[in-house]
C-alpha cells in the first residue's frame, strides 16, 4: 500500500512539473513516505531525518524541503516538527491529492505546512497520474482503511475506516493497465476480502478475470474472518488467479487471538484454509505471526508452533510484538522477558525456513511458467523471474533466447535454495 502511495505521489509531482533525481544530494524536495506498523520502522524514519538534516544544513546556496508523509505523519501530526525541526511538510495518508499544493506552499516560504485531514474520496485517485515503478506487476487500490480493531494495530488510526473504490473504477484501471502492457495486477487493500464497492470481492475477482490480456491476478491482504467459501471457490476455479494466498493468523493460541481482537479461533482459521480443498497443495500459502504478545505463555507459543506444523505454511512473516501508540493492547501487562521473545521468534523462523526449503524442493523437476522480472542477466549471469506462487527464480538462459521483461516463459526447475528456485528456460 505504501509503495503504491509513493507511485501516486511521484506521479502527482511529475505532472506538476517536478522531475526525479538519482540522489538525495541533488534533490530540492525530499519526501519520506512512512510506515508505523512497528516501532523499528519509526526509528528508521527519525534516523533518516537526522541524515537529511545534515545534508540540508550543509547546502550552501540551494534550499532543500523535507516532507514526512504516510502513516507516521498521520499519527504524529505536528509532533513530527517538534521531534525533527528540519521537516517542512507533514501529509497524512488520505491527503495525497493535496501534495502538489502542499509542496508549492512549503517551497513558497509560507513556513511549515501540514495536512492530515481524511479526504473521503482519496481512493478515487486518477489512475492516469500514477507513476508506476518499472515492475512486471501493477498495483491497484480497491479499498482503503480497515473496520477491524485488532488490539495491537495502529492501521485503523492511521488509515481510517474502510472506503471502497467503485467496481467500475477498478475495472477501468485494470483495462488501462493491460493496454499499457501489464499482464499482472495486484489488488490492494488493508482487507480486500471486505470489499463492497458494488459487488463482493469474489465477484470482483470474476469480473477482473474477464479482462482480456491479463494473465495473473494477485491480491493482498486478507482477514481470515472475511475469507468466505465463495472467495475460496473463486481462487481455486479462476485460472488467472495466482495460486498464492497470504492469510495472516498471528497466533495459534485462542487466548492470544482473543486478546488480539482477531475474532476467530485457530480451529476457525484451519476451517477457512480447508475451503481451498485439494487445490491447497498446489498453492503457496503464507501468513503473519506476532510472537511474544502480552500474556503469551509457553503453552500459547506451542499452540502457534502446532498450527505452523498443521498448515505447513510455504512462507511466513514473523515479528516480535511491537507496542504501538493509540492501541488497546498497550494496556495489557507485558512482562515476558525480551530474551524469551527472541528465543521463540528464532525457533519459529528456523522451522519456517525448513518448511519453505521443503516447499521449494518439491518444485524441482517441474516445468512452470515464470514471469521475467529483470531487463537482462544479473552479474551472476542469470535472469530474475517469479512463479505464479510468488517464488523467486534464478533463471539460466543458456541459449541466449530473447526474454522480454514482464512476459511469461516456461522454465524447468533445476534446483532449490531456502529463498529461491533455480531454473532453465525450456
Ligand atoms: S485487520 Fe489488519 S489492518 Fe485491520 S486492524 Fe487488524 S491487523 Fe490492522
Amino acid at each position: 500500500m505504501n509503495d503504491h502511495d509513493t507511485e501516486k505521489m511521484s506521479g502527482l509531482l511529475v505532472s506538476s512539473g517536478f522531475s526525479s533525481v538519482d540522489s538525495v544530494e541533488d534533490a530540492d524536495v525530499v519526501l519520506l513516505n512512512t510506515c508505523s506498523i512497528r516501532e523499528k520502522a519509526v526509528h528508521k524514519v527519525f534516523s533518516e531525518l537526522g541524515r537529511l538534516r545534515e545534508i540540508k544544513a550543509n547546502r550552501a546556496n540551494r534550499s532543500m524541503f523535507i516532507g514526512v508523509t504516510g502513516c507516521l505523519a498521520q499519527h504524529e501530526k505536528e509532533k513530527i516538527f517538534k521531534r525533527a525541526p528540519c521537516v517542512d511538510l507533514v501529509m497524512g495518508t488520505a491527503a495525497i491529492q493535496q501534495l502538489p499544493k502542499l509542496v508549492a506552499d512549503a517551497v513558497s516560504g509560507v513556513g511549515r505546512v501540514i495536512d492530515t485531514n481524511f479526504y473521503p474520496d482519496n481512493h478515487l485517485f486518477p489512475s492516469v497520474i500514477i507513476q508506476r515503478r518499472p515492475t512486471a506487476k501493477a498495483l491497484v487500490t480497491i479499498i482503503e482503511g480497515c473496520n477491524h480493531a485488532c488490539t495491537y494495530c495502529v492501521v485503523p488510526t492511521t488509515r481510517g475506516a474502510e472506503r471502497h473504490r467503485p467496481v467500475a473504477d477498478v475495472l477501468a484501471e485494470v483495462r488501462s493497465l493491460v493496454e499499457q502492457g501489464f499482464c499482472e495486477v495486484e489488488l490492494l487493500g488493508q482487507n480486500v476480502n471486505s470489499y463492497q464497492g458494488g459487488c463482493t470481492f469474489a465477484e470482483l475477482l470474476f469480473r477482473v478475470t474477464e479482462i482480456e490480456g491479463l494473465e495473473w491476478i494477485r491480491f493482498t491482504t486478507s482477514h481470515p474472518m472475511d475469507f468466505t467459501q465463495d472467495l475460496a471457490r473463486a481462487i481455486v476455479t479462476i485460472p488467472k488467479i495466482a495460486p498464492f494466498l497470504h492469510l495472516p493468523i498471528q497466533s495459534g493460541s485462542d487466548k492470544i487471538l482473543r486478546r488480539m481482537g482477531r475474532k476467530y479461533t485457530s480451529q476457525e482459521y484451519l476451517e477457512r484454509i480447508g475451503y481451498l480443498g485439494e487445490q491447497r497443495d498446489k498453492m503457496c500459502l503464507s501468513t503473519d505471526f506476532i510472537v511474544g504478545f502480552p500474556g503469551e505463555t509457553d503453552e500459547d507459543f506451542e499452540a502457534t508452533m502446532s498450527v505452523l506444523e498443521r498448515v505447513r505454511f510455504d512462507a511466513s512473516f514473523s515479528f516480535i510484538y511491537s507496542p504501538r501508540p493509540s492501541t488497546s493492547a498497550l494496556r495489557l501487562p507485558d512482562d515476558l522477558p525480551e530474551n524469551v521473545k527472541h528465543e521463540r521468534l528464532t525457533r519459529l523462523q528456523a522451522r519456517q525456513a525448513e518448511l519453505t526449503f521443503q516447499s521449494h524442493r518439491r518444485e524441482v523437476g517441474n516445468i512452470l511458467p515464470v514471469r521475467i522480472e529483470s531487463h537482462g542477466p544479473t552479474e551472476l549471469g542469470h535472469w530474475l523471474a517469479r512463479t505464479a506462487q510468488w517464488r523467486n527464480v534464478h533463471l539460466e538462459n543458456n541459449e541466449n533466447r530473447q526474454l522480454p521483461f514482464g512476459r511469461l516463459v516456461d522454465a524447468r526447475i533445476t534446483g532449490a535454495g531456502p529463498h529461491w528456485l533455480r531454473a532453465e528456460v525450456v
